[in-house]
């Protein structure tokens, strides 16, 4: 998924990234507030994580504005300011969850799966559709009944196909799922990963909605 990271401290900012692209995200890091509203502006994030302690507009303000313009992309709001106070004020604004600094990598992305899956309307960890399970958390996948092994890019489009059920995605959308702004996109780089993966599921598992993209069979 497409993740945006607001976040000034350098150290934690590199190693929370890290830790992300290793899960096969794409990142987007940003230091400040300003920043962050313009890429809210210019992509669709699946998430954004919010430091509070920001240079110049802080991450309630940031939250208040998006807020306001009607912007549903689930928030995740870090900080080290630990006081009930800031944890009601955070939420209030607009946040979906809290993690106070410093906090794990591994419960991040737990919290990250669940607040993802929560916007999807999903109460289940494992997705199915039809003959595919596939499970976020360790990110496996079955189709019909047999584990299938992906590339990390290829297990990204998968999940992003199967993220809503009977949604034709365009090239342009999928590109913006598995490519942060640092990677450039190879001119076929999505119809290369679709091929792929029909030959490890089946021709008939992801189908292409001539002129439109591609849907996931169910
Ligand atoms: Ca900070």
């Amino acid at each position: 998924m497409r993740i945006l990271l607001v976040e000034d401290d350098e150290m934690i900012g590199e190693s929370v990234m890290a830790g992300l692209e290793g899960e096969d995200n794409a990142v987007d890091w940003v230091r400040d507030g300003n920043s962050a509203l313009l890429a809210l502006n210019t992509h669709t994030y699946s998430i954004m994580i919010l430091d509070l302690g920001l240079p110049g507009k802080d991450g309630l303000q940031v939250l208040r504005q998006m807020r306001a313009r009607r912007d549903p992309t689930p928030v995740l709001v870090t900080t080290a300011r630990d006081t009930v106070n800031d944890r009601i004020m955070g939420l209030d604004s607009g946040a979906d969850d809290y993690l106070i600094k410093p906090y794990d990598l591994d419960e991040l992305s737990a919290r990250i799966r669940a607040l993802v899956r929560r916007a999807a309307g999903r109460a289940d960890p494992v997705i199915v559709r039809g003959d595919l399970r596939i499970s976020p958390a360790t990110r496996e996948v079955v189709y019909r009944g047999v584990p299938v092994i992906l590339s990390s890019k290829e297990y990204a489009l998968l999940a992003a196909l199967a993220e809503r059920q009977g949604v034709v995605w365009s090239r342009a959308q999928l590109e913006e799922k598995l490519y942060n702004w640092d990677n450039g996109v190879g001119s076929n780089a999505i119809e290369v990963h679709i091929h792929h993966l029909r030959k490890k599921l089946s021709d008939s598992a992801i189908k292409t909605v001539r002129g439109v993209g591609y849907l996931l069979e169910t």
